[in-house]
């Protein structure tokens, strides 16, 4: 926690910052001829300078080499999504072959649920948060019925405490009290609208010793908090690319399966880019379809490639960056928001803010506004503070390390002043 943070100290910390550097790598939305204060990383990214170039490199190479490019392009598309493996591994901490970027998050979780979501007469329940993000419940619904069951029935949602928190042993009972009819967890590792952390060792223990699958949607957590799913013991998971992961409107997803999972070639939804690359294009229509080992035996179509090329871009920055430093400035960053939040409370005797994300939290804060929260969110967005507003009165703020300043956290505290 910061004691003080004015000026001076913001000016300090973005001196001695090794990171930043890394906000000229990225382009801002203008208001007014003047960058905005962009808090939204959460939600979309900002573009890499690069992410151009990376993109017309394989214009250039289909251009001119066309067909050929699967083989001949520099970065030959046949096995294009391999050299997005091993970065996306370190942000989620897995092994190489637990890894696969491919297809969008809800369809990759659709596929996931195929192999492990299982049902039997007995063991048929899944387990998830209440405020669950929209897309992942309609997910459960659809699987659920699949399997004959109703969503009523067979989906149990964990209650929110107040402001849509759930607390760590409320998870943790829930588990054990559904038991020997829990087929699957699956949780969001950052909640989407609170901010809120889960934890996910405790979490997939717990659910392991009670016999279930244990997954996570990580469309909030990757790129954002530290994570470790091969040790975790976690089996799957999923995330997108365009969040905290800077990588362009609705682009591509990743996918771990823990090779524990693999291993066991689970039943799952076939396709030709899943199968044997040493006979991925023979013709036999008596094939059997013989699955790629790990994760890359989930993928269904060939790469593509010109979005991928845009996640190659921004992953190539992570790396630069390092994702320890990046985290370590993501905890400064929150904190240093949290005190102007707070500070204005101090000096406002009408409008309040409640920040309701937990200790347990990424670089998100998500704010409740007591009365004329919007209003609070128009007179950002007239001063060129681009936040997002959740109904009926969250707003969220998002500093992100690669490319927020101390000094972005401080300008918005002038401009909060403006609210009062
Ligand atoms: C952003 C987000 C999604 C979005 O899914 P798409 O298939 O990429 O549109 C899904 N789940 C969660 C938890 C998200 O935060």
């Amino acid at each position: 926690m910061f004691e003080k943070f004015n000026l001076d100290t913001a000016e300090r910390l973005d001196k001695e910052d090794k990171l930043s550097k890394f906000r000229d790598l990225f382009l801002f939305p203008e208001h007014k001829n003047k960058r905005c204060l962009y808090f939204c990383g959460n939600s979309l990214g900002l573009q890499p300078k690069t992410t151009k170039d990376y993109i017309n490199d394989e214009l250039n190479d289909w251009a001119s080499l066309a067909v050929n490019g699967h083989f001949q392009a520099n970065n030959p598309w046949y096995e294009y999504h391999k050299i997005l493996t091993k970065q996306s591994a370190e942000l989620v901490g897995a092994n190489d072959n637990e890894v696969v970027i491919m297809n969008g998050l809800t369809t990759n979780i659709h596929l996931l649920l195929m192999s492990f979501y299982r049902p039997t007469k007995k063991r048929y329940k899944i387990l998830c948060e209440s405020n669950a993000f929209p897309s992942d419940l309609y997910v459960l619904q659809s699987q659920v019925e699949l399997h004959g069951y109703s969503f009523e029935d067979a989906v149990v949602q964990i209650p929110t405490g107040p402001n849509g928190i759930i607390k760590k042993q409320e998870i943790l009972n829930k588990i054990e009290q559904i038991g020997e009819e829990l087929a699957l967890v699956f949780i969001g590792g950052v909640n989407y609208y609170s901010g809120q952390v889960f934890d996910m060792y405790e979490i997939t223990k717990k659910g392991k010793e009670v016999g279930s699958i244990v997954g996570f949607d990580l469309a909030h957590a990757v790129g954002n908090i530290s994570l470790s799913l091969h040790d975790w013991n976690v089996d799957f998971a999923a995330w997108c690319s365009y969040k905290y992961l800077n990588s362009g409107p609705g682009n591509v997803s990743g996918v771990f399966i823990h090779e524990n999972q693999s291993k066991k070639n689970p039943f799952r939804l076939k396709g030709w880019w899943g199968h044997d690359e040493n006979n991925r294009f023979v013709y036999d229509k008596n094939k059997k379809f013989k699955a790629v080992n790990g994760a890359e035996g989930w993928q269904l179509s060939n790469a593509p490639v010109i979005g991928m090329a845009a996640h190659k871009a921004s992953l190539d920055i992570f790396s630069q960056a390092g994702i320890t430093n990046l985290f370590e400035k993501s905890k400064n960053l929150v904190c240093a928001l949290e005190y102007i939040l707070i500070n204005f409370n101090n000096n406002s005797n009408d409008i309040k803010f409640n920040i309701i994300t937990p200790k347990e939290r990424g670089c998100q804060l998500s704010v409740l506004v007591n009365h004329s929260g919007k209003k609070v969110y128009e007179t950002l967005n007239e001063n060129g503070v681009i936040v997002d507003w959740r109904e009926p009165d969250v707003i969220r703020f998002a500093p992100v390390p690669l490319y927020n300043s101390y000094l972005d956290i401080y300008n918005l505290s002038l401009i909060l002043k403006k609210c009062l």
